[in-house]
């Protein structure tokens, strides 16, 4: 019972909450139906089975690193590429054969997708009432792709993509519309390059149906061919990743920073009760270092304190460099005393570095013995703002330096006119 209450579920607003219920019970009578009336699976059934699930895992598992970059992006409803597998599965196979596939398929990319469970089942419920759409169309139009394939056969096969593109949009516009605080169009039905992607795949998920029908194995060709299409995106994707990394660290720079914390705010926002904590951390007396050794043996130390602030951290804490010598922090989940021990540990970590580089005539230099002041602040979501945390993190180092430097200082819990 409490495992229940603890669903994430409960904390969508209760319109959506009664839509994401009735959508999935509708989805599981829908695959009931669909089990109970499709037709025994004959070997060739067996062998199309097989080699789309092959094909789809071996596919999504190449492709995995892209689809993560693509789901860390923005808000709004996420497409992923592995339709160009459902759809063959649902034009194919019979029904109950097809939504094994689809489910064996859809289950690799749970550990892609980092949604909440309720979100992935509610995503799988959309794709399921998609995929069993088109199935619909194609049994009650007949089609026929393994002779020759005629307009009609065709009309059938775009029919079918569009169904499954229509339905899956739906599905997920609707919850986003219930439970967005300020629905926009583009959070609702997604930008237009996600749907411009999103309907490519189904496509090319129409034209995969054709190849495998015709040729068992089409997809010796259609996975490389899926690839390098993601090979393009990864590209895209890379070069505005550019605009949003500080060169000197390869850490985030302010603007990809505010994007990605911005984020898990809204996260922690939809997720009552959570807190999250901010550092910033400024090193000491680090124009010594440039007035010493020269600008870039500063620069090797502030490379080496980026590495310090990668290895100290966990995977979804955000760490970017603002310019300069000052770092911040986001961490996700976490109050403010576990901030401050992740922030001690930095604060030895830098301690314990030893940085060679090169002195202004040249000459090699072991820089060590660098100390840092850190501030931390912690907030709970619901009543947090970016700007507030890094003020107050920031009042924390001013303090730090004050008291002498080389330590990590709590902030000031927010005073009671600032919460009134
Ligand atoms: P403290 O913070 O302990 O008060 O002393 P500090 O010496 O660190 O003082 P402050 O933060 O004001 O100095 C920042 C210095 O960082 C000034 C500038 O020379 C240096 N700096 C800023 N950006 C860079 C950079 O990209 N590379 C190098 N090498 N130095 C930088
Ligand atoms: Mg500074
Ligand atoms: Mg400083």
């Amino acid at each position: 019972m409490r495992l229940v209450r603890g669903w994430g579920l409960w904390s969508l607003p209760p319109a959506a909450r009664r839509y994401v219920i009735i959508f999935e019970l509708v989805t599981l009578i829908a695959v009931t139906f669909a089990f109970v009336t499709s037709p025994a699976a004959t070997a060739a059934d067996w062998r199309a089975g097989g080699v789309l699930v092959g094909a789809g895992m071996v596919h999504l598992w190449l492709t995995r690193r892209t689809e993560e970059t693509r789901r860390d992006r923005g808000p709004g409803p996420h497409m992923d590429t592995s339709v160009v597998w459902f759809l063959p599965a649902m034009v194919l196979l019979p029904a109950w054969m097809a939504v094994l596939a689809l489910m064996l398929l859809r289950v690799q990319l749970y550990p892609v997708a980092r949604r909440p469970l309720f979100r992935y089942t509610f995503g799988t419920a959309g794709i399921l009432v998609a995929a069993l759409g088109s199935y619909a169309v194609v049994r009650v139009a007949g089609v026929t792709v393994d002779t020759a394939i005629g307009p009609r056969d065709v009309l059938v096969l775009t029919l079918a993509g569009l169904a499954y593109f229509v339905l899956n949009a739906l599905s997920i516009a609707g919850v986003i519309a219930l439970s967005a605080p300020q629905p926009t169009w583009t959070t609702v039905i997604g930008s237009r390059r996600d749907n411009a992607l999103a309907a490519l795949t189904v496509c090319l998920g129409v034209l995969a149906a054709l190849a495998i029908a015709n040729a068992w194995l089409a997809p010796l060709f259609l996975v490389p061919l899926l690839c390098a299409m993601d090979w393009g995106a990864l590209q895209i994707e890379n070069l505005r990743g550019d605009a949003r990394t500080d060169h000197k660290t390869q850490l985030l720079n302010s603007r990809g920073w505010h994007e990605q914390a911005g984020r898990e705010l809204a996260r922690a926002k939809r997720q009552r009760g959570t807190t999250l904590a901010v550092a910033v951390l400024d090193l000491d007396y680090f124009k010594q270092v440039n007035d010493t050794w020269g600008h870039p043996a500063g620069d090797a130390v502030l490379r080496a304190v980026g590495a310090v602030l990668r290895e100290s951290v966990r995977q979804g804490d955000v760490v970017g460099r603002f310019g300069g010598e000052e770092f911040v922090l986001l961490f996700p989940d976490t109050d403010l005393d576990a901030a401050a021990m992740v922030a001690e540990r930095i604060r030895l970590g830098v301690a314990a570095m030893s940085v060679a580089a090169t002195d202004k005539r040249g000459q090699p230099v072991v820089i060590a013995n660098r100390t840092t002041s850190i501030g931390v602040a912690a907030a709970t979501g619901d009543d947090a703002d970016l700007e507030t945390l890094l003020q107050r993190a920031d009042a924390a180092v001013y303090e730090a330096k004050n008291g002498g430097r080389d330590q990590v200082r709590k902030a000031e819990p927010p005073t009671a006119e600032v919460v009134a």
